[in-house]
């Protein structure tokens, strides 16, 4: 008989959704191209901006602001693209390497439990130069839940552009980019239970023009060529449809945090306002991709820090901004997934003290 696994590892990407795989299913039917002005083509235009209209709607947008790229990879280099040019980019030391790639001009800093400071993000806006902000919403290691509509008030204070990576948030707490009063947000759909490849950008009331990063036959009004992926963008529309927050998921967080704290971890971030599925949990002393392939040989998929760095056996930058020092590559990241069921962390808090047993054991006789 297989062993049972237990997926953990939701904000690397979220299990497919039944109502995504349906409208991809759907989609796939759909013969014409977008663009093409025949019958065939007009049914796939409105199965696209049926699609551009759910998602909108979803995230607090009007659908003529919303450009679909392949992901929030491509959303964030898009909204750097359009601006970093013309603002000096201040982006929190925490933001995923999606940001952080192209070198922001200045980072702020995150308190000992993750949240950036506001008083940093005042004093750099003040003077004068006009800045592209970067902040996310909720981080992808942690699940820490910026302070976003304040840092949006300040940003309006100081003639800054905001930009909001709102990817682990999307699906799980509740998301629009007025009530926030960000400019720009970026989602993206495997993250919300819908395919990878796809996601958004969504512009808020500040009008800039078309700056594409792929420029060609002037798809999505201008802002990114190439055919659209009917399939993909039918299915990250059910998906974030379906994805209507995931409170429940908090009590078996709970769970897992309180079986390993007793085994002597202590939680990453705790204290402040977190995602309920995220719990980012750090043990001292045992090297985080130990703890990962210790887990996954016991049926438990987790990972390292981002998924994009798994393999990487490099410390978290996210857990270094927050001051653990070398904790910083000790912490494993949990993330359970809208469908997780007790069974999930009843098998985690079992496996838990069981690995870190086993592993400081092995430490102690190699040492
Ligand atoms: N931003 C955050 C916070 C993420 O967690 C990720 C993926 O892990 C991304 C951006 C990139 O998203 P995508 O996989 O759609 O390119």
């Amino acid at each position: 008989m297989t062993p049972a696994r237990h997926y953990l590892d939701a904000n690397a990407t979220e299990p497919l959704r039944p109502e995504a795989r349906a409208a991809m299913l759907r989609a796939l039917d759909v013969p014409g191209n977008p663009s093409s002005v025949h019958n065939e083509g007009r049914a796939a235009r409105r199965v696209l901006e049926d699609a551009r209209e759910a998602i909108a709607a979803r995230f607090g947008a009007p659908a003529a602001n919303l450009v679909f790229t392949s992901g929030a990879t491509e959303a964030n280099a898009l909204v750097r693209h359009a601006l970093g040019g013309t603002r000096r980019v201040i982006a929190s030391a925490v933001e995923h390497d999606s940001i952080l790639a192209a070198r922001p001009a200045a980072l702020l800093p995150v308190d000992r439990k993750g949240v950036a400071d506001l008083d940093a993000l005042a004093a750099l806006s003040a003077d004068g130069e006009p800045a592209l902000v970067c902040l996310m919403l909720a981080n992808n290691e942690t699940g820490v839940i910026q302070p976003v509509a304040q840092a949006a008030a300040l940003c309006q204070r100081f003639g800054a552009w905001l930009h909001v990576d709102a990817v682990q948030a999307g699906g799980r707490i509740p998301v629009s980019l007025s009530t926030l009063g960000a400019d720009s947000l970026a989602i993206s759909s495997h993250k919300l239970g819908g395919p990878a490849g796809v996601g958004a950008v969504l512009f808020g009331s500040k009008a800039i023009g078309p700056a594409p990063l792929i420029p060609g036959g002037g798809q999505e009004r201008g802002w990114r060529a190439g055919t659209p992926p009917l399939p993909a963008i039918a299915g990250f529309a059910a998906a974030a449809e379906a994805a209507r927050g995931s409170p429940h998921l908090a009590e078996m967080r709970d769970r897992i945090e309180a079986a390993a704290i007793a085994a002597g971890a202590s939680v990453a971030g705790a204290g402040a306002e977190r995602l309920p599925n995220t719990t980012c949990l750090v043990q001292p002393d045992v090297p985080a991709m130990a703890q990962v392939m210790a887990l996954d040989l016991a049926g438990i998929a987790v990972s390292a820090g981002a998924a994009c760095s798994s393999g990487k056996v490099a410390s978290s930058h996210v857990l270094a901004a927050m001051g653990l020092g070398p904790l910083a590559g000790c912490g494993i990241r949990v993330s359970l997934p809208w469908n997780a069921a007790e069974a999930d962390a009843e098998a985690f808090a079992a496996a838990y003290p069981a690995m870190v047993a086993r592993l400081r054991r092995a430490m102690v006789r190699a040492a």
